[in-house]
């Protein structure tokens, strides 16, 4: 059982704000101390570049670099040369669809879904306009869920990129993307998973998935921000087309041309996020610390204690009743998201209003904007119960109840 009292001693915010209740984990999870720690141990004790130098100082800050590459790369069940550190899921997501530009043509399929966020969507959108590949949309359920009929009603021999959410952002549903993988696999297509809303939540074993690439974010797993990751087979990521040239990601230069090294470093052009991906690995050792299965019996409690009383609230709509993750997607009728996320916000209460970096779920669902509600291992009964006080509070003040 997670001591939420204990759990807070490690997020320092707690400790400056302690009255806040915190429900916008999806957008970015609070920062676990030891992250902070690692990050502040690098620039008070180290702050040199990493790779470059022949000084010892430089040795330990590449020692502590490499080691959260690997840190990483055990974490996914990934060898450390698939790991390439990025500023973010958007940069990960962005250096693939990139690579492709040069690689599809007229009459290709690129297989999306509506439920992406922008950075996995726009990104294949462009490339698109670019080859004059064609973008296909996975029907959704009438819940909005991408299924493996689903998929399998679009996919043809024509289908070279399969480019999908593994857990939605705004309805926080599962992507059966095992399966789904495997069928386009036998299409010969690769599949870019957005893992931005999955890493934090669940165990990743992307040997067992079987994808092609995973990208996802530090910020949203208790590090640091301006770090993330592209995983990428190995073989995939020798030939991706480097999105960035500069130091370190080459081989031999001449007047003419150039030749790059092997993956990862060809695809970390420049000096890398070296802070941000020693705090990661912190982050990482964090989460392995509580455990997936203690975090998610935690939030899934208190997702389902938030979730029946909010459905018991008369002028309350629930889009997501049945979502995987802890993240609940609602709306006050007929009042606009933003004027309830300011009065919550009254109650010290953090929630996301809008269309959350996901414009094709708004119109999917009939709406301009929604409400998002979404907890983390650090959330209690106490902030449930106060969030439901505070909307109930907000829709008697709007609708007058
Ligand atoms: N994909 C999903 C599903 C997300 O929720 C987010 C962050 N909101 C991203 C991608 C982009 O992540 P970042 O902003 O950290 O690059």
């Amino acid at each position: 059982m997670i001591d939420v009292k204990n759990i807070r001693e490690d997020f320092p915010v707690y400790q400056k704000q302690p009255n806040i209740i915190y429900l916008d984990s999806a957008a970015s999870a609070l920062k676990v101390k030891a992250a902070i720690h690692q990050v502040d141990h690098y620039y008070q004790t180290l702050g040199v570049n990493v790779h470059r130098g022949a000084y010892d100082l430089a040795y330990e800050t590449t020692m502590l670099f490499e080691g959260a590459r690997e840190k990483v790369a055990q974490f996914i069940h990934a060898s450390h040369e698939e790991i390439v550190f990025t500023r973010g899921a958007t940069s990960a997501l962005n250096m693939v669809a990139h690579a492709y530009m040069g690689l599809l043509h007229e009459g290709d399929e690129i297989i999306t879904s509506e439920l992406e966020h922008h950075s996995s969507i726009l990104p294949w959108m462009m490339v698109a306009k670019h080859t004059k590949a064609k973008l296909i949309y996975v029907p959704l359920t009438k819940e909005g869920r991408i299924t493996e009929e689903g998929f399998l009603s679009v996919l043809s021999k024509k289908t070279k990129v399969v480019a999908l959410t593994h857990v939605s952002n705004v309805l926080g549903y599962l992507t059966p993307i095992k399966a789904i993988t495997q069928h386009a696999h036998a299409m010969g297509a690769v599949v870019v998973l957005d893992g931005a809303q999955s890493v934090p939540h669940m165990a990743i074993d992307v040997k067992d998935l079987d994808v092609d690439y995973l990208a996802f974010s530090g910020h949203k797993m208790f590090g640091p921000s301006g770090v993330g990751v592209l995983y990428g087979k190995k073989h995939l990521l020798d030939q991706l087309e480097p999105f960035e040239y500069g130091g370190e990601m080459v081989d031999q230069v001449t007047k003419e041309s150039a030749t790059w090294k092997e993956a990862p470093m060809r695809l970390e052009a420049g000096t890398p996020v070296i802070s941000g991906a020693i705090g990661l690995a912190a982050a990482i050792d964090y989460i392995h610390q509580i455990g997936f299965d203690q975090m998610h019996a935690h939030t899934h409690e208190l997702h389902q204690y938030t979730l029946k009383k909010l459905q018991q609230l008369e002028g309350i709509t629930v889009y997501n009743p049945t979502a995987d993750n802890p993240v609940i997607c609602f709306n006050v009728d007929t009042v606009h998201p933003h004027d309830i996320a300011t009065m919550l916000d009254q109650y010290k209460v953090s929630v996301r209003a809008g269309h959350h970096c996901a414009q094709l779920v708004s119109q999917f669902l009939g709406v301009t904007s929604t409400l998002r509600a979404s907890f983390h291992v650090y959330n209690d009964v106490r902030d449930a119960d106060i969030f439901i006080d505070a909307v109930k509070a907000a829709r008697d003040f709007f609708l007058g109840f």
